[in-house]
């Protein structure tokens, strides 16, 4: 079976093909963070969404080239920075290390490209000059540079790809200079904004005079740069279909007259405790309170990925609770197999392998996905008991899981399961290195030693070790 995935622009579920002749190369692009605050668990699942394509294309055999950007200039950023009196480039610094950070506590693979917004202002001007030349942009009268929705789909060009719009109050040359707007507010959209000074000394020079771009050209820059000016998949959350998915349309095939994505993905939002995310209701997580409540990267991530993307997810502290339970599950399980043998086979098992692959291909089928998971644990755990998995079959197991695991990303402990004797000996050593007595804590140390476990005293505690 081949990978299907649902299409936006088509609203149904379609079969996947990349535009590659060879039915290799995939380009994929994630509109990335807007770098003015910390992301929130939200921002998280879009981003874990993201992740989890990714792996899937590279499950099927398909070389991805993932593009992220960064958005490190627009109207949110701009307000920070001057109410922080600082500069773009030290305020924005800060929170795109942390969202590489995180990135990494939550086991997403390194998109191969992370252009800035900052860094493609030549690529911007250029496109909203091309525009301009094919008489779809204008300058209005306050300097800034607009895409016109009246010229465009004067062109043949249908504005409203991704949702329905209804254009009976759409006045000619209604103008919208915020960059997120509703969509009642249909209107000619800003693509350069003039230098004001509450802009401070966020400005670039450009032939249409002083400014700086607006957010929806950035990623229409940025992404047509790096993968062409077509490519095959473009994703972001649902909030993003209307203005910012639909505007990144219309600039690009405005100036190119090519098609811009073949298909479009959307992840739905993340509730938590049952409702949208605020600060004054105390529900507004990011990855690092959740680290600091003693979670781990990866417990959030199975969290995350528990639900079909396109559902509404609402998380909870509960839930974290049992992704917790369940990675231990899996940990156990896969450290037993460890112990039966130790390393994978070069055919993984079908048993685990060929359910969960269906699953994925079915439009990302995340919960048939685990359930197979689940299954094999249960299975395995059962031969294991029975004394019914030989070596060689506890190595195809292994495969496998390391196949599924290439996709869920949630890593396995590496360590073997800590048997009880040998956890009470650890303990009964930090007493009698608390009571000062080393001469015991030492002979325990060797008991251990002579029962193939080394203990590693570490900052953050003691560590056992199989040797
Ligand atoms: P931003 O940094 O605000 O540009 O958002 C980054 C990504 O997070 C975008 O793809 C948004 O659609 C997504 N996003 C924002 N809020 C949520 C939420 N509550 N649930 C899921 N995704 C979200
Ligand atoms: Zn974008």
């Amino acid at each position: 079976m081949a990978l299907k995935l649902f299409n936006t622009l088509e609203r149904s579920v379609q079969p996947f093909t990349p535009m590659d002749p060879w039915q290799k190369r995939v380009g994929m692009y994630c509109c990335g963070p807007t770098v003015y605050d910390f992301a929130h668990i939200g921002n998280w699942r879009t981003f874990v969404f993201a992740d989890l394509v990714r792996r899937a294309l590279e499950f099927s055999g398909y070389d991805v080239n993932h593009v992220m950007n960064i958005t490190d200039v627009e109207d949110k950023i701009i307000r920070k920075v001057r109410d922080n009196k600082t500069t773009l480039r030290a305020f924005t610094g800060r929170f795109e290390a942390a969202f590489l950070e995180d990135l990494q506590a939550l086991h997403c693979r390194l998109p191969h490209h992370m252009p800035r917004a900052t860094d493609y202002i030549a690529e911007i001007i250029d496109l909203i000059g091309r525009l301009i030349h094919r008489g779809i942009a204008y300058q209005a009268a306050d300097g800034s540079v607009y895409f016109s929705i009246e010229k465009y789909r004067g062109c043949g060009c249908n504005y409203g790809q991704l949702l329905k719009l209804n254009f009976d109050g759409l006045r000619v040359g209604e103008r919208v200079s915020a960059d997120e707007y509703e969509k009642e507010s249909v209107a000619d959209f800003a693509l350069w904004k003039a230098r004001v000074a509450e802009d401070g000394e966020v400005f670039w020079g450009s032939p249409f005079g002083e400014g700086r771009p607006g957010w929806h050209i950035e990623c229409s820059a940025m992404s047509m740069k790096v993968l062409g000016e077509s490519f095959d998949l473009h994703l972001g959350g649902e909030d993003l279909k209307f203005p910012h998915h639909e505007d990144e349309i219309a600039q690009s095939e405005g100036a190119t007259g090519k098609p811009f994505v073949r298909h479009w993905l959307h992840g739905a939002h993340l509730l938590v405790e049952g409702k949208k995310m605020s600060k004054s209701l105390g529900n507004f997580f990011t990855l690092r309170d959740l680290l600091a409540k003693g979670f781990t990267g990866r417990e959030v991530r199975h969290l995350l990925l528990s639900a079909h993307y396109r559902e509404t997810f609402n998380f909870t502290l509960d839930g974290l609770q049992g992704a917790k339970s369940a990675l231990a599950r899996i940990d156990e399980c896969v450290g037993k197999l460890r112990e039966i043998t130790r390393s994978a086979a070069a055919v993984p098992e079908p048993a685990l392998l060929e359910p969960f692959a269906s699953a994925l291909e079915d439009d990302l089928n995340i919960s048939a996905a685990w359930a197979a998971v689940f299954d094999w644990v249960r299975e395995t755990n059962k031969r294991i008991a029975e004394n019914s998995l030989p070596p060689l079959a506890a190595a195809g197991a292994l495969a496998a899981w390391e196949r599924v695991d290439s996709v869920l990303g949630i890593g396995c402990k590496s360590e073997a399961p800590v048997p009880a004797e040998i956890a009470a000996l650890a303990a009964e050593r930090t007493e009698a290195k608390k009571a000062r007595d080393f001469q015991r804590a030492d002979a325990i140390r060797d008991r251990l030693k002579s029962m193939g476990w080394v203990i590693e005293d570490s900052p953050k505690g003691l560590k056992l070790k199989k040797i």
